[in-house]
């Protein structure tokens, strides 16, 4: 059975509002509400919002009315008071989160605020989490909408560890200079990053994104990803498409026929140049004003055969820079009006109100010119609205390029909204586009608009929800608890041959910053002595230390130590009958180093230099060279400086790889470059071998920590023990949490014979 889904998002798809007869419910018409349709009209799923209309003005009844009239159309309201709204939404939200996002300043008067505001934002999120939590269990599936919400998918999180849990961000994610601009913005990360998954419309704001758990963070940042302990979040851009099915058919309306035949008669003779927006900072309204005033400055003989229809739409008016917006906006409309109107024409052909979208619709269709600049945008819907509402393949589409959409509708007229004579030029060139022009561009954007839907935006981004991470059975690795520690005891008890291959740093010593520090303890040099003489066990270290730290440390062990993640061995073969000896006997191994590389050393001269430099550019990091291997170790350095030289240098040294036959892995805070003919994996298989030669090997527990020790877990049979220690994707059946519990369980093991 298909698992349910529940949508979140701060308003509801249905909108409540008190009229003199009472309350009305009527349908929030937008994107999303079309995209989710699907979803929300199955009986099984739920859609969690705030009704739209604050508690403190509803009585009782009238909030049971409305939770009742909501259920039908699966519906769940989160009331919320005056209060909380006026702090979580006009506050924290809009004033603050807004500007941020948008990459604009924010008022110092707003920023004061911040802790008030922040603490009336989670717990409105809470109250959420509530609701949420209330109407989903462990098998749901959870998509939390917008920037209203960040810190939800954290508190579902605790107490839902195994729902699946999305978020996508319909805002456009700011750079970090912007970002760290507000006091809790780590806390907003730590929010996200409780998802599985998080959307955002384009590849530049998960970009930004990720630099900014980079920074702000102490998780793994991995391409597409974050790594928290054993929980990752996928991160992918989702661009957000349109009812294409609605625009395009949108004539064969008599609603908007009617509509199209008011506009044609009041326009007539005119080319139409048509803005809508809401009116918000965001959009860039003014420098629009300001681009057409200077058009028709420029432009005499245009004047009297254009008009701009600005459709301006009312927005949180009660913030106080909306209001100035506002007023600045109408100053100049008028302004512009008085200096080109005259008794027959008007310049513009200003509306501030809302309009029914069949209105919107028809005013698309008589548009000649849609002039959409926003300063920056998320997506900007209109500009996709405006492309699928003209059948007949006309229609200019002038388009700034800090617009999501800007991304996929590259035949626009693209422009700087921030330089005047871009937006002038622009003007200029649509009124004048030759017809083929025109067609060829608007045929090459519908063609994107009409495969790349709000339907099948919201089907891709849940299908990757419910999709495992690709190339992980993370989800299938279960937790080292104490029963599972037993099967590993029993099985081990009951064997005849068993095999135990255990890596070092990680398994038996903990990372720590200068790695030439990690000499086993005293317990581990006893555990492991005990160890190598259990009666008929066969036991490796396998590492990615030199042979010279491996010797120093571990040499006087009787057992195989493979150096430089397979590169080279000691102690391959083992007399048959020694080991019974016990405690004291005289290794029977072959105690000399093999190498096992076939790829020549010469690359090493080449490739360590470079990582010298950027090591020196990265202060508190260092490179160490190995007998066959390279390593550039970060964990000392500053994770931002890190992670820039870490993606130079992986480009930088892409050819190197390509013309050597190596392999290049960025781990826990090291980058590592070897041979590629060499792994873990092939040593361990190497060695399994030899040890069957004895009797078949029935019994096999594998410890590793990080993705080199993934060759070692997707070599084995599936009925060995593989254990991964800490964080990240692994294809070992079971994890432990630390160094410590894996200790645990070795002390554990050898009290056993
Ligand atoms: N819209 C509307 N009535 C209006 C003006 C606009 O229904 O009077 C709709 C428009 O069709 C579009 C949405 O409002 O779907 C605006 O979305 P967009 O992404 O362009 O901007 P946002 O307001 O989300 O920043």
């Amino acid at each position: 059975m298909t698992p349910s889904v529940v949508i979140v998002s701060n308003r509801l798809p249905i909108s409540i509002k008190r009229t003199d007869h009472g309350l009305e419910f009527y349908p929030s018409v937008g994107g999303l509400a079309t995209g989710l349709a699907a979803y929300v009209n199955d009986k099984r799923n739920k859609w969690i919002g705030w009704p739209g209309i604050a508690s403190d003005d509803l009585t009782k009844s009238e909030r049971e009315e409305i939770t009742l009239e909501l259920r039908k159309s699966n519906c769940y309201p989160v009331f919320l008071t005056q209060k909380q709204l006026d702090d979580y939404y006009s506050g924290y939200s809009n004033s603050i989160l807004w500007p941020v996002f948008h990459d604009l300043e924010v008022r110092p008067d707003a920023l004061e605020q911040h802790d008030k505001w922040w603490k009336a934002y989670k717990s409105v999120n809470s109250a959420f989490a509530g609701v949420v939590l209330a109407l989903s269990d462990n098998n749901s599936t959870i998509w939390v909408h917008d920037y209203q919400l960040m810190s939800l998918p954290l508190m579902l999180r605790a107490v839902r560890p195994r729902a699946k849990i999305g978020f996508f961000l319909h805002i456009p994610f700011p750079s970090l200079k912007h970002f760290k601009q507000i006091p809790s913005a780590k806390r907003l990360l730590d929010g996200i990053l409780g998802c599985d998954l998080v959307g955002m419309h384009t590849k530049r704001y998960t970009d930004n994104f990720l630099k900014a758990c980079t920074d702000l963070t102490r998780d793994l940042v991995a391409p597409g990803q974050v790594i928290q302990g054993t929980h990752i979040t996928r991160v992918t851009d989702f661009p957000m498409g349109i009812d294409y099915e609605r625009f395009s058919k949108a004539r064969e309306l008599s609603a908007v026929k009617k509509e199209y035949r008011k506009h044609q008669r009041k326009y007539k003779g005119l080319r139409v140049i048509l803005t809508v927006d809401r009116l918000d900072p965001t959009k860039g309204l003014v420098e629009r004003l300001e681009a057409y005033q200077e058009f028709l400055r420029q432009n005499k003989p245009i004047r009297g055969k254009v008009i701009m229809v600005m459709l301006a739409v009312p927005s949180r008016t009660e913030i106080i820079e909306y209001k100035e917006l506002k007023d600045h906006v109408e100053q100049l409309v008028a302004d512009i009006t008085k200096e080109f109107g005259t008794k027959t024409w008007q310049p513009i052909d200003y509306m501030y109100t809302t309009i029914p979208v069949e209105s919107v619709t028809a005013l698309y269709q008589v548009a000649d010119v849609a002039f959409i600049t926003p300063i920056r945008d998320g997506m900007n819907l209109v500009a996709k609205e405006y492309i699928a509402s003209r059948p007949r393949r006309d229609g200019v589409l002038i388009l700034s390029s800090t617009a999501g959409a800007a991304q996929e509708l590259t035949d626009a007229l693209i422009v700087n909204p921030k330089k005047q004579e871009s937006m002038v030029d622009a003007l200029y060139k649509a009124v004048k586009m030759p017809k083929r022009e025109l067609r060829e561009r608007v045929t090459n954007m519908h063609a994107h608009i009409s495969t790349h839907t709000v339907q099948s935006w919201a089907k891709t981004f849940m299908g990757t929800l419910q999709k495992p991470l690709p190339g992980s059975a993370a989800r299938t690795t279960r937790s080292l608890t104490r029963d599972r520690q037993q099967d590993v005891i029993d099985g081990l008890r009951r064997a005849r041959h068993p095999a135990i291959f255990l890596d070092y740093d990680g398994v038996l010593a903990p990372h720590i910053i200068n790695p030439a520090k990690a000499v086993p303890t005293k317990t581990v040099m006893a555990v492991l002595e005990k160890m190598s003489h259990i009666p008929n066990l066969d036991m490796a270290i396998i590492s990615g230390r030199s042979k010279d730290d491996l010797m120093a440390w571990l040499g006087d062990l009787p057992i195989p130590l493979v150096a430089e993640h397979g590169a080279c061995i000691r102690g391959e073969s083992v007399k048959p009958s020694a080991k019974s000896k016990g405690r004291g006997a005289v290794t029977p191994l072959n105690l000399a180093w093999k190498r096992l590389t076939k790829t020549s050393p010469q690359w090493q001269f080449d490739v360590e230099p470079i990582l010298e430099k950027y090591a020196a550019n990265t202060p508190g990091s260092h490179v160490e060279a190995k007998d066959y291997s390279l390593v550039w170790h970060f964990r000392g350095a500053s994770p931002y400086y890190a992670q820039k030289n870490l993606v130079i240098l992986r480009r930088i040294l892409k050819r190197h790889i390509a013309s050597y036959g190596l392999e290049m892995h960025t781990g826990d805070k090291i980058l590592e470059i070897k041979p590629s003919d060499v792994n873990k994996g092939v040593a361990v298989e190497r060695l399994l071998n030899e040890w069957n030669k004895k009797s078949p090997v029935d019994f096999i527990l594998c410890l590793g920590d990080d993705y080199t020790d993934e060759d070692m877990f997707e070599v084995l049979p599936t009925n060995a023990y593989t254990i991964k220690v800490g964080r990240g994707p692994t294809a070992a059946r079971l994890r432990a949490k630390s160094v410590d519990e894996t200790h645990n369980l070795l002390k554990k093991l050898v009290r056993l014979r």
